[in-house]
């Protein structure tokens, strides 16, 4: 390895070359190569950590293109997934970083084995169910995680050292009912606001990585963009001592007994999702929110919206049927792009 290359990150007094080394020895965990992910990843690799490991479950799509950095148009054409192109990406940029990125879909069956030699894990996940996995997967594993999403012009980050922070079930018990909260999909999404907090979130993990935990910043930070307003809550805050999940070591999304979106392949092509809880919102409210992305018909108390070449079926109780795919985690990452569970 050349420092030349980092020289002007090392000249940076939190950094120097001692914690150059360090970001050298460290291997990063990353959940999803889309928006955060695809600014979280080219960061980690200008950086110069020594690893980078990656998961993400989809293809890369026209609509992803306005904002997820690492693709092209090329990337685009050829439906290739997002762990293949963004690979041949991190490589091009920066040979020094070992790269692996993984098209699978993150479940507690695989969660820990992809992260379990990670020194900490950035959050770029498109659901909220997956980031209770993650605070489950870095509470057992006793690292660092940090958390990033962001919808429309909004954007919220907090970075959780486990036992010493919050985590993320001290800070909202339970995931939201699956179509309560605007996704990408829904209330869409301008690219800055992406590329700010993933900004945040590397910043973030350079001082765990340089060993600087006096200057990492406290609290859940919110930002709007349009128009300019953030609000930084909790800054003194420890974890909640009845929290079950970094208190209690109740991991229950990591156990399984928590994963809401069981998805199983019912017939030739058809994936059917069970929530775990009721939707969030009606499906005649659902509906409007959903015109945009395809063809919707609502009939006999059921929705069908036509998206990406499959049908996805869906029950006022959340149930929803993806005909199209014989693919459980192509289903599932619709069904969570969609209703953000
Ligand atoms: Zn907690």
């Amino acid at each position: 390895m050349t420092l030349e290359r980092y020289s002007r990150q090392i000249l940076f007094p939190g950094v120097g070359e001692a914690g150059q080394r360090k970001i050298r020895q460290a291997t990063v965990g990353l959940l999803g190569l889309g928006a955060l992910g695809s600014t979280l990843a080219d960061l980690m690799t200008r950086s110069g950590v020594g690893r980078l490991v990656a998961v993400d479950r989809d293809i890369v799509e026209p609509s992803n293109l306005h904002r997820q950095t690492l693709y092209t148009q090329a990337d685009a054409d050829a439906g290739l997934p997002k762990a293949v192109a963004a690979r041949k990406r991190l490589r091009e940029i920066n040979p020094d970083v070992d790269i692996e990125c993984l098209s699978l879909d993150l479940g507690p069956d695989n969660a820990l084995d992809v992260f379990e030699e990670c020194d900490l894990i950035l959050d770029g996940a498109d659901g909220f169910e997956t980031r209770y996995l993650l605070n489950d997967v870095a509470i057992h594993l006793g690292i660092p995680w940090i958390y990033g999403a962001c919808v429309a012009a909004r954007g919220m980050t907090a970075t959780i050292i486990p036992g010493a922070t919050p985590c993320l079930t001290c800070l909202f018990p339970e995931p939201p009912p699956p179509g309560s909260q605007e996704t990408c999909e829904t209330g869409g999404v301008i690219p800055p606001v992406a590329t700010l907090v993933a900004s945040l979130q590397a910043t973030e993990a350079l001082k765990l990585l340089v060993g600087d935990r006096p200057s990492l910043r406290r609290g859940l930070l919110s930002i709007e963009l349009w128009p300019f307003r953030t609000v930084l809550i909790g800054e003194s805050a420890l974890p909640s001592p009845d929290c079950p999940a970094c208190q209690g070591r109740k991991l229950r999304f990591l156990a399984g007994s928590a994963e809401s979106r069981s998805a199983r392949l019912c017939g030739r092509n058809v994936v059917q999702i069970v929530p775990r809880e009721p939707l969030g919102r009606s499906l005649r409210e659902l509906a409007p929110r959903l015109e945009s992305l395809g063809r919707v018909r609502t009939m006999e108390g059921v929705l069908h919206l036509e998206i990406d070449g499959l049908t996805l079926t869906l029950f006022p109780d959340g149930r929803a049927l993806v005909r199209g795919t014989d693919d459980p985690g192509r289903a599932r990452g619709l069904y969570s792009r969609l209703f953000g569970s």
